[in-house]
């Protein structure tokens, strides 16, 4: 379904982020859970797209599954690294026979090795180019930083880089993972203050783990950590299910905050990992999805 009409029938958006598994054992691990996702009924799901070569077929693999083998409503990420024109026009082709009807249109972060050119300088090129693609009007996301890109310490000037690919054609904006809701909630009133007036979906992801916190430290430079979580999680970080059941706390709390403040919609990082973000259903005092959509 076009994200335009989802955005119309879904109060509240829920969805659910998940990467293509390297190793075939990932994959049948996350085909297997895939049921649980299922049931709480998100308004789509989407999948990330590797800056570098070795993971892109697996992206295309899992969405045409996600489209054809479940009632999931996929949503592929594309990056501008490494493609030119024609192969983008050909991937836009290939999901649309799949029956796609959203992009996500990220430019990407290079990989160290691997193949970097690329028709498109930046997010708001690719934007432009699935806009003006012939053969299929796709729903257009693009990405949004709360709390700045390393890239662009300006951050008026990004707020200017973020409204050019609003204004180059996306639908709405999907926020990088934060910690902060006071940031998020700032950063949403400056976007309306630069006529940014698509949806913005907050970008939220449970930590299980110190590791994997520290990990997403490193893919999502810039994403501060209040001190006041650190010191909860570095109290038990000797105690792995203590460390768990913090973060989920955490991030249910941030849901809760950002529902009072009536956000548009809630992005789960999910790490392919379903027990967390059920948890956080639940605890939303909720069992499906459809519920949590249709009660705000
Ligand atoms: C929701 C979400 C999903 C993501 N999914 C993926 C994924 O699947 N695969 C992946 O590899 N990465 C993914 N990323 C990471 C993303 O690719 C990187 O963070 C990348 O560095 C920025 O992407 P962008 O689309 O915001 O780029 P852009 O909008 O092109 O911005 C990149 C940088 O360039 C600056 N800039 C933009 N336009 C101009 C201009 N005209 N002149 C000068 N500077 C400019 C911006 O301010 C920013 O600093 C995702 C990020 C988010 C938040």
């Amino acid at each position: 379904m076009h994200v335009l009409e989802i955005f119309q029938r879904d109060n509240t958006i829920f969805s659910f982020e998940f990467f293509p598994p390297k190793s075939e054992n990932g994959w049948e691990i996350l085909l297997e859970r895939m049921h649980s996702f299922e049931i709480l009924e998100p308004s789509f799901v989407s999948v990330t797209y590797g800056a570098g070569g070795s993971t892109r077929e697996k992206t295309h693999a899992l969405v045409q599954h996600l489209a054809s083998k479940t009632k999931l409503d996929p949503i592929p990420h594309l990056t501008c690294v490494g493609h030119n024109k024609k192969e983008i026009n050909n991937i836009l082709r290939g999901y649309a026979e799949a029956g796609v009807d959203n992009i996500l249109a990220i430019r990407g972060d290079s990989p160290s090795d691997g193949d970097v050119t690329s028709d498109f300088a930046f997010a708001a090129d690719l934007v432009a180019h699935i806009k003006a693609f012939g053969e299929k009007k796709f729903g257009i996301c693009v990405a949004g930083f709360p709390e700045g890109h390393p890239e662009t310490p300006n951050r008026l000037v990004q707020l200017d880089h973020l409204k050019a690919k609003v204004d180059s054609g996306a639908d709405w904006i999907c926020s990088q993972l934060f910690f902060d809701n006071s940031a998020f909630l700032d950063w949403c009133d400056r976007c309306e203050l630069y006529n940014i007036h698509v949806p913005i979906i907050a970008g939220i992801m449970p930590i299980t783990s110190i590791s994997s916190m520290k990990r997403m430290a490193d893919l999502a430079g810039g994403t501060n950590f209040p001190a006041k979580l650190l010191k909860r999680l570095y109290k038990f970080q000797d105690d792995p299910e203590s460390v768990r059941q913090i973060g989920v706390q955490w991030a249910t709390e941030q849901c809760s905050d950002l529902l009072d403040h009536s956000v548009r919609g809630i992005h789960f990082y999910t790490m392919n990992q379903s027990a967390a973000t059920e948890e956080i259903f639940r605890s939303l005092g909720a069992h499906t999805g459809a519920r949590l959509r249709t009660s705000t």
